[in-house]
């Protein structure tokens, strides 16, 4: 219900990486596995295009088709009738792909089936506070449950994959090592018009936008470079992102979006607002420049049998099962 709901539902499959080349590759492994492993929640039945801005753009259309074929992601010339879509005078170029988006709900009700088949015990409303050494090299979670005592309890590993939360545990959790962005981020949930209703347009590589479809919720996510990031922070222990996102004015930029989006998609000036995802987008700092989605897996040295794990997208997760592969337990 966290970031894994509240995203742009994108399956990625390389094309947002022009400017981090280990990252699209990655997504071309992985988003084949992705589609092989849940089929029914993945929405293949939408017309995906890229389109390369002729201003402000890190890169042409030139550049960006060489990419495409780099990685081996299919790439062609959009069809006429979609092309006219967009404002020439501002799209160098537009391009069919092949990209995918996943329901989330679709996901959640697997993990949940998946997780009560193997036995697994949930604590819902549970918030784990302090990771610490307990005796005979266990380690100890202290929990607080909505109305009751602070629980402890006691294994031989944590794994911590709390995302937004992951520096947010007092005891001797020593923090994760590498450096990390929380953004307060908005996303526009628009009923689109009929011309836009059975396609994902993304515009290339700057201060741009994209829209996509959101099968969760039958609409389509509008998000932009410039207006969907509210406020940032470099992450620290003690300020705590879900306590800032509960606090933040939730004001919607959607009319900016609009906006600026209907100079180059005329079409969009005629979406309806519906609804609007706040969450807290949680990246590496080093990424910033490159826009790459490394996985974060950090084996704490102080804290034996403690991993923390963070993914910048959600096919991530095979990243991280290889990880583990290499790991002895
Ligand atoms: C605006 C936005 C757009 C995005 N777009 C895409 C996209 O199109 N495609 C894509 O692949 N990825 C996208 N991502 C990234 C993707 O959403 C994340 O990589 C992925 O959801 C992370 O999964 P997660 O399970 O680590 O995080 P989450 O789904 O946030 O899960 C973390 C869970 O940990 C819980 N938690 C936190 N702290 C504690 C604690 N102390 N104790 C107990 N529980 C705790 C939270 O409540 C939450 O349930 C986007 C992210 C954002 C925010």
């Amino acid at each position: 219900m966290r970031a894994s709901h509240n995203n742009q539902a994108r399956v990625h499959n390389g094309y947002h990486y022009p400017r981090c080349f280990t990252t699209a590759y990655r997504s071309r492994i992985n988003l084949p596995r992705f589609v092989h492993d849940w089929p029914e929640a993945v929405t293949q039945d939408f017309i995906k295009l890229y389109a390369i801005a002729r201003h402000n753009s890190k890169v042409t259309a030139k550049q960006f088709e060489r990419f495409c074929r780099d990685i081996g992601a299919k790439v062609q010339p959009a069809a006429p009738v979609v092309r006219a879509l967009f404002e020439p005078r501002l799209i160098e170029n537009v391009f069919l792909v092949e990209e995918y988006a996943f329901d989330s709900t679709k996901l959640a009700r697997w993990a949940e089936r998946e997780l009560a088949e193997c036995g697994v015990q949930i604590h819902y409303k549970t918030r784990a506070t302090e990771i610490s050494k307990g005796p005979n090299a266990t380690l100890q979670v202290v929990t607080e449950t909505e109305g009751s005592a602070p629980a402890l309890i006691s294994c031989r590993y944590v794994f911590n994959c709390t995302y937004s939360g992951t520096n947010q545990f007092k005891g001797d959790f020593p923090g994760v090592q590498t450096g990390l962005k929380q953004e307060i981020t908005e996303m526009a949930l628009m009923q689109m018009p009929a011309p836009l209703d059975g396609l994902g347009i993304t515009v290339m590589d700057g201060p741009f936008f994209s829209m996509m479809p959101f099968p969760a919720r039958g609409l389509h996510t509008l998000s932009h470079v410039r207006f969907t990031p509210h406020l940032h922070w470099t992450d620290q222990q003690g300020i705590d992102p879900y306590e800032k996102l509960e606090h933040h004015e939730r004001a919607t930029r959607v009319d900016r979006m609009v906006r600026d989006v209907g100079r180059y998609v005329p079409a969009v000036l005629k979406a309806k607002h519906v609804d609007s995802l706040f969450e807290v987008k949680t990246v590496l700092v080093k990424n910033e420049g490159d826009d790459g989605r490394p996985i974060l897996f950090e084996k704490h040295a102080a804290l034996p049998g403690c991993y923390s794990v963070l993914g910048g997208k959600i096919d991530n997760i095979y990243d991280v099962l290889e990880k583990m592969n290499e790991e002895v337990f």
